[in-house]
């Protein structure tokens, strides 16, 4: 058979993708397992004859295999559709829980879903303090505990950075927090399924996921909420999710994150291992050959799949135009904000110049990356960075 639209798909097999922090190539297994939920097994999980129940148990299942991976207990579990819907829904729980604490404090490097949610309140009236980072990436504990006031409802920073895979010390954020009896959240959707997270030993109330960021497919996250934190419902309705998200849960897709979260379980050790000799063979490869090339953020506290690189004297977009020309997909800052001509703000957060954070890529790895696609881009980035020189040179 024969799809005329086929013909302009790119053919996979010659892509090389170095974009896994945008979003990530579904393992088969996890297609696999969540097949039977797309035709034969389609009853409701709330019915009560055993057709439901069925579904029902494969719920239960995934939600077992998600508390595994962050070390939490199933009925902390919330299925939402997205990471950006967990983090909304944490952000929006805590400024209903006491009319009196409407004080967010929040970094300057989050993704989207928590700055625009926070710029937004802002301009509803919320106070907003916004932490700044250094040079690194990293921002300062005691300046932190300094923002929180007695009127805090919550602090939200991110585990992980999307950009530069910067992370931050989550447990100890979530003790200084604890200590001032203000909730906390943390989204954790770059983390979840590259380091060990275990969320029993720490002082952390609320924690965002999002599954098409491992190998999972897209329109499914995860929101976790501490059993002995109050839950204020965002979608109000059935009775689903022990009342805490209402509407017929996504089951496919909720089955499939279970078994995506028990592979990446499986090979959190492979992520320390080979995805990080990936990740370094190309940075090194890359720093070694191409003059004028500098990594941004923190090497020491870093995912071990990602590495943010700037080059003296290029412009990403044109950069990001000739390497989709030979088959290399990676990004400019966030693929959210991809095709703005704005610098990254996580990058400009850092102090970076507007010249240096627009000379900035984002290469990120998966396991389902090769070491001969290492080899073949590192043959290519030279190419393209000395044409892109030239070209600027010449203008
Ligand atoms: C991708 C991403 C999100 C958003 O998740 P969606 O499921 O796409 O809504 C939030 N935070 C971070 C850090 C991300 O990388």
């Amino acid at each position: 058979m024969v799809c005329a639209l086929c013909q302009n798909h790119m053919k996979t097999s010659e892509l090389i993708y170095l974009d896994n922090n945008a979003t990530t190539r579904v393992d088969p297994a996890v297609v696999d397992e969540m097949l039977p939920y797309l035709t034969e097994l389609y009853g409701n999980p709330s019915s009560g004859y055993r057709f439901g129940q069925q579904v029902g148990k494969a719920l239960d299942k995934a939600r077992e295999r998600v508390a595994h991976l962050i070390g939490c207990e199933p009925g902390e579990v919330i299925f939402t559709s997205c990471g950006t819907e967990s983090t909304n829904a944490a952000i929006n729980s805590a400024l209903l829980m006491d009319r009196d604490r409407q004080h967010i404090v929040t970094t300057r490097v989050e993704h989207s879903a928590t700055l625009k949610h926070c710029e937004t309140l802002a301009k509803q009236g919320h106070e907003v303090t916004w932490l700044g980072v250094d040079e690194k990436g990293q921002i300062d504990l005691h300046e932190l505990e300094k923002a929180i006031r007695p009127d805090t409802a919550i602090v939200t920073v991110m585990w992980a950075n999307n950009e530069t895979g910067v992370l931050f010390p989550i447990h100890e954020i979530a003790e200084i927090v604890r200590k001032k009896h203000v909730l906390f959240h943390t989204d954790a959707v770059q983390a979840v399924g590259k380091i060990p997270l275990n969320l029993a030993e720490s002082k952390i109330n609320f924690l965002s996921l999002s599954g098409h960021k491992l190998h999972c497919p897209k329109g499914v996250g995860v929101l976790y909420v501490n059993k002995r934190t109050k839950f204020a419902p965002y979608l109000i309705g059935g009775g689903q999710e022990n009342g805490k998200r209402a509407g017929t849960q996504n089951v496919p897709s909720i089955v499939a994150l279970g078994k995506a979260c028990e592979v990446a379980g499986h090979n959190l050790h492979h992520e320390k291992t080979v995805v990080r000799k990936l990740r370094d063979e190309f940075e090194k490869g890359v720093l070694t050959q191409i003059e004028g090339a500098h990594v941004n953020g923190d090497t020491e506290h870093r995912l071990p799949n990602t590495s943010n690189l700037a080059f003296e004297g290029i412009d990403s977009e044109g950069a990001l135009m000739l390497l989709d020309q030979n088959h290399i997909c990676c990004s400019s800052g966030s693929a959210c904000t991809t095709g703005s001509v704005h610098a990254s703000h996580v990058l400009k957060a850092m102090g970076l110049s507007d010249e240096r954070a627009r000379a900035s890529l984002r290469f990120s790895f998966s396991r389902f990356n090769t070491h001969a696609e290492v080899e073949k881009a590192l043959e290519i980035m030279p190419k393209v960075i000395g044409k892109l020189r030239r070209i600027a040179m010449a203008a």
